[in-house]
């Protein structure tokens, strides 16, 4: 057995897990939807049939102003234990294990009726919270109680109850939220009274019949955060308590530290709950950018933790378990932190899916069915969307042949992953290459697929990809103008004063790698928490650096440039732009909108803004100014009638991005 602690089982209170993987809570914003526990059913079922030991549902709220606004988390009466009872007998049929989350959203709700232990507005919500009167809150511990044996009712193995990642329990627990001077606040027994309650009334609720786990936030991230002794503190008094086990929760929703982001390097946060682990007899999980068996074994072999919480990889991949206890690791979708099919369209309304897995969330719609009548399937293009044609098409049973100009597949995804932070981006090529090796797929590298060649086959995929958007600006032919791809492998080395052409995406990129190209921070936990100002000792409160964040020295004088009237980095993702953003700033990167660009010379690049005139000194100017589809196939195509479809940015490279090809191509490969 090549993870032999991965797949020990694990005891939480009367629950035996198969294994020591769990699927973390995650909201999946299905809940709105009109077939939402049917889907929910079939999401949670292919996580369980998958091998996770434990699943932890989504967040539930046991008051109606304890939701988030939606009207769709209420869990208190029995209705709801009807409506979820497909769920757990789901994820049951398969063999899994699951509990449900209950949350209390406190001042993180957008309802107008929204509690909190003091009147304080959240940073990141606009709405204001009321304070709770002290005769309000047993009725909020009752509450908890009426839900968890709801939870028992509608045939859920557990119940985890979110005490971190600022919620309302969280903000209970710390000074910066609770100001309160009766009995509920000020000390820290007072603060933590009401989280240690809720445990202890769920528990004289339930019995031992139902198991119990607490989400603890074991590093606050922000300023009046708890500080380590009041963590190991409140570990022991959950404990006490009744609590069956801890699960991690790392930073509050309105940290300005980067946590589950590709910033973040992989198991940077284990120590945390490590320090947990010490002080308490029940079980910990580790938690936060472990997402590899082999990371995950590691922190367990290390006696870290006792088992694993992972979220976004069990949406890149429902059977991680199973592959990874069945010797075949290298089959694993591994989940890249882009969080931009899963975080993000959470706060955009739509539910949550993944970018290297388009069934996620959608499991019934893309069952895939093996062909009676196999065909000659032909995909031009070895970038993402062509790798995900091509490997549907092979599972599907199709004869696929490849066709890549290049000497190797990724397309764009091998430049992104030059970048810092991207080196994940690797993961993804690597999981389609190996696949479509498995599947029988031929890939042809360094042939460009001509319209002769590709005349023999029953269909093609035209996944071509971009061509990088060369602006007309006088002088852009001097030798100082490089365009990004040229920087990010290393075939051109910028000078010190540097003006990139374009504020989108790779414009941020760029920068990002000529400022930070070298360093570690993105890869090496010790270096991302002294960049990042984390005191993971949790010395300090809330474990920052008292100091705030260390001055970076910037590598070079860098600045941006964009036509637009706009903020800088408007298309980046909605839950990790910041980061980006961030560390441009750090870095004093310049960035002017509005900008009429007039020409390049010796001296640099002249623009004018509003009308006047300016020259931004140069040593070099990289563009990074969009890009054009590059499609010479399908017009001979459809001339010649024959079957083809186009996808990714072959087909519109406006929008451009991984997701829309991953999905276009893996779509077009079941519609052949
Ligand atoms: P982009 O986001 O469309 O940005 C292109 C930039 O070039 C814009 O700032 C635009 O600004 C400028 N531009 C467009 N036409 C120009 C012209 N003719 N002359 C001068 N400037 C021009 O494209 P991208 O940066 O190449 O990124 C491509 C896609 O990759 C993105 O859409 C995104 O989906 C994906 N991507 C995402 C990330 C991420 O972090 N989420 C990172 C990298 C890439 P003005 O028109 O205002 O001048
Ligand atoms: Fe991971 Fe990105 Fe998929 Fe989210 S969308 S699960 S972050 S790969």
């Amino acid at each position: 057995m090549r993870y032999p602690h991965l797949f020990q089982p694990l005891k939480i209170g009367p629950v035996t897990l198969e294994n020591r993987l769990m699927m973390g809570s995650m909201h999946t914003g299905m809940e709105g939807l009109p077939d939402a526990f049917d889907r929910l059913a079939a999401f949670y079922r292919a996580r369980a049939e998958g091998g996770a030991g434990l699943i932890v549902t989504g967040g539930f709220s046991p008051t109606e102003d304890g939701e988030f606004g939606d009207g769709d988390s209420l869990f208190n009466a029995a209705e709801h234990a009807e409506t979820h009872a497909v769920i757990p007998a789901a994820v049951h049929a398969a063999g899994g294990r699951i509990f449900l989350q209950l949350l209390h959203a406190g001042r993180y709700s957008k309802r107008p009726d929204a509690v909190a232990p003091s009147a304080i507005r959240a940073p990141i919500n606009r709405n204001q919270p009321r304070a709770l009167a002290a005769d309000e809150i047993p009725a909020i511990i009752e509450a908890y109680g009426r839900s968890a044996v709801l939870a028992q009712q509608a045939g859920y193995d557990g119940v985890e109850i979110m005490g971190s990642e600022g919620y309302l329990l969280t903000q209970f627990l710390s000074p910066r939220t609770n100001h309160r001077e009766d009995d509920w606040g000020g000390s820290f027994a007072n603060r933590a009274r009401l989280a240690v309650e809720v445990v202890r009334h769920v528990r004289g609720r339930v019995g031992d019949g139902l198991a119990i786990a607490f989400r603890m936030s074991m590093l606050d991230l922000v300023e009046g955060g708890l500080t380590g002794d009041e963590l190991v503190e409140l570990a022991t008094l959950l404990e006490a308590a009744g609590a069956d086990s801890l699960t991690t929760g790392i930073g509050w929703h309105e940290a300005r530290v980067p946590t589950i982001a590709q910033a973040v390097p992989r198991a940077a946060f284990v120590s945390a709950s490590e320090r947990i682990k010490a002080a308490v007899t029940i079980p910990v999980a580790a938690s936060n950018r472990i997402n590899t068996p082999a990371v995950a074994e590691a922190i367990l072999a290390e006696g870290r933790a006792d088992f694993i919480s992972m979220a976004r990889p069990f949406l890149a991949d429902e059977a991680f378990a199973a592959k990874a206890r069945n010797g075949k690791s290298e089959e694993i979708n591994i989940c890249i932190a882009c969080n931009q099919a899963c975080l993000d369209h959470i706060f955009t309304g739509e539910f949550a899916s993944c970018l290297v897995n388009p069934r996620a969330g959608r499991e019934d719609e893309f069952t895939v069915k093996v062909t009676r009548s196999a065909k000659k399937v032909a995909v031009a293009g070895g970038g993402v969307g062509g790798l995900a044609a091509a490997e549907m098409a092979a599972r599907i049973g199709h004869n696929v042949v490849l066709f890549e100009a290049s000497d190797r597949l990724g397309g764009q995804f091998n430049l992104a992953q030059h970048v810092p932070g991207k080196a994940e981006f690797a993961e993804t090529i690597a999981y389609f290459e190996n696949a479509l090796i498995r599947q029988g797929a031929e890939i042809r590298l360094q042939s460009p697929a001509t319209n002769t060649e590709l005349d023999s086959f029953d269909h093609v995929v035209v996944a071509t990809g971009v061509t990088a958007r060369q602006p007309v600006i006088d002088g852009i032919d001097h030798p100082k103008v490089a365009s990004y791809a040229e920087i990010l492998r290393r075939q051109r080395v910028a000078g010190e004063t540097v003006a990139i052409i374009g504020g989108g995406g790779i414009g941020f990129d760029v920068a990002a790698f000529l400022l930070d190209g070298d360093d570690h921070h993105h890869q090496d936990p010790e270096a991302f928490a002294a960049y990042w100002g984390i005191d993971m000792a949790v010395n300090s409160d809330g474990g920052l650096q008292a100091a705030g964040l260390p001055a970076v020295m910037p590598r070079r004088q860098i600045t941006m440039l964009q036509r637009k009237q706009d903020r800088f980095g408007r298309t980046l993702g909605l839950t990790t732009g910041w980061v980006h953003k961030a560390i441009l700033q750090r870095n004093n990167v310049q960035q002017i909108a509005a900008v009429d660009y007039r020409h390049i010379d010796d001296d640099g690049i002249h623009i004018t803004v509003a009308g006047a005139p300016r020259l931004i000194a140069a040593d070099t100017i990289i563009v990074c100014a969009g890009q054009e589809p590059e499609d010479q196939l399908s017009a001979a195509l459809k001339s010649a009638g024959k079957a083809y479809s186009v996808v990714g940015g072959a087909r519109l490279a406006g929008e451009l991005d991984a997701k829309r090809a991953i999905e276009e191509g893996s779509r077009a490969a079941m519609a052949i």
